[in-house]
């Protein structure tokens, strides 16, 4: 009646990209790499819906070697998700999710993507977390190479016990 999935998402940072994290367009003079526009955000949020309903991940459901999908908006990644979600009887409980990288700082972006994740998902606000951390220059994260993502969210069963109360 309520089941729990997690996302993971990593990209490189590349020239001539727009920097996009979770549907908000960021001031940075790099972007992220990807078949899509590498919203890592919304992947692994994506991720995290699919693995919480045994559905698998995005990679299944939108290739990166379908042409359909070049540098598509990842919204739609989300919506499609929660599509298949609504169709098992499942809806959004709460979502927690954090972003890794030294740059760019998240805090002036936090309440704009908190904003546009609760209209994309049609969630209260209260039930969205957004998190930053870095790995204190360790690794290639730390070099500033890319940024990484993690997802958790609680799915709940339409009309089961614990509808209406998460
Ligand atoms: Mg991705």
């Amino acid at each position: 009646m309520i089941r729990i999935g997690q996302g993971i998402d990593f990209h490189r940072f590349g020239p001539n990209r727009k920097l996009i994290l979770g549907g908000v367009e960021i001031d940075y003079p790099l972007g992220l790499v990807g078949h899509s526009d590498a919203d890592l955000l919304l992947h692994a949020l994506s991720d995290a819906i699919l693995g919480a309903l045994g559905l698998g991940d995005i990679g299944q459901h939108y290739s990166d070697r379908d042409p359909r999908w070049k540098d598509m908006d990842s919204s739609l990644i989300l919506s499609g998700s929660l599509a298949r979600a609504q169709e098992l009887g499942y809806y959004l409980g709460n979502l927690d999710l954090t972003l890794i990288g030294e740059e760019p700082k998240l805090g002036p972006y936090r309440d704009r993507i908190r904003t546009n994740l609760a209209r994309l998902c049609g969630l209260e606000e209260s039930r969205i977390n957004i998190k930053a951390t870095t790995s204190e220059t360790m690794g290639d994260i730390g070099k500033k190479e890319g940024l990484g993502a993690l997802c958790i969210v609680l799915m709940v069963k339409k009309g089961g016990p614990f509808s209406g109360t998460l």
